[in-house]
């Protein structure tokens, strides 16, 4: 089989997260296809020692544990240098970039994402000193882990890539699209629901007055 478009490497503490995630829609069938590829690994696979320890408390003081760096570091470098490229760098943390869908689409030209999830208070600061990622944040707001910033990323940028959306004109005419702006409302079968018909002029079969409408009525 030729290469994915994407291949998509996910380091974290909870490789089992992905299980639906990864087993279902739109992503599945890209898989299934070629067009993606997911690769998981269990960052805990690098830890040494009998417990296999992957986190400890913070110099200092304070509340909460710490991503060490060793483990972090063995799996981002051991991971990386399993398939060519590289890989862009990317660890998901609050303190990141945000994610737009600008972003995504920069994302969507590249043949090879690893992204590293965080768990707990986050990352020693050194896996970021040493590993230099990009980094980047889902939103302002605090998750409890990376898995869920990472299924955002994996599944905002998967849909750019070529193919996997069965319609090439729907990451095209939607929300944060090229023309800007959010996409206008939409409208299916029945016509009519409890009295609010299907504004007429989607009925017409008018396309140029349809594109009018749609572009005024952009939210
Ligand atoms: N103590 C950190 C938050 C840790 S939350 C702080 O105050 O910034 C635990 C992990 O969840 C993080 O390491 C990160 O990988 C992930 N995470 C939480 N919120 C996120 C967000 N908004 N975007 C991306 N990742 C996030």
């Amino acid at each position: 089989m030729s290469a994915p478009s994407l291949r998509v490497d996910l380091l974290t503490l909870f490789p089992a997260s992905f299980d639906g995630f990864l087993s279902q829609s739109l992503l599945k069938r890209a898989i299934d296809r070629g067009l993606v590829e997911v690769h998981r690994w269990d960052i805990r696979d690098w830890a040494e020692g009998k417990h296999r320890q992957v986190d400890d408390r913070p110099f200092g003081g304070g509340p909460g544990m710490i991503l060490m760096a060793p483990p972090v570091v063995d799996a981002v470098v051991a991971v990386r240098g399993k398939s060519h490229p590289p890989g862009r760098l990317i660890v998901l943390t609050p303190q990141g970039r945000r994610l737009d869908q600008e972003k995504v689409r920069e994302l969507a030209l590249e043949s090879r994402l690893v992204l590293v999830c965080g768990r707990y208070e986050g990352f020693d600061e050194r896996i970021i000193e040493t590993l230099e990622p990009e980094l980047l944040s889902v939103g302002d707001y605090v998750l409890s882990g990376g898995e869920v910033a990472a299924m955002v990323v994996v599944d905002a940028v998967s849909r750019l890539v070529p193919g996997v959306l069965g319609d090439a004109g729907s990451a095209v005419d939607e929300s944060f699209g090229p023309d800007e702006g959010l996409e206008y409302p939409q409208y299916t079968r029945p016509r009519e629901f409890r009295g609010r018909a299907v504004p007429e002029i989607l009925l017409s079969g008018d396309h140029a007055a349809i594109a009018r409408w749609r572009r005024q009525s952009r939210r």
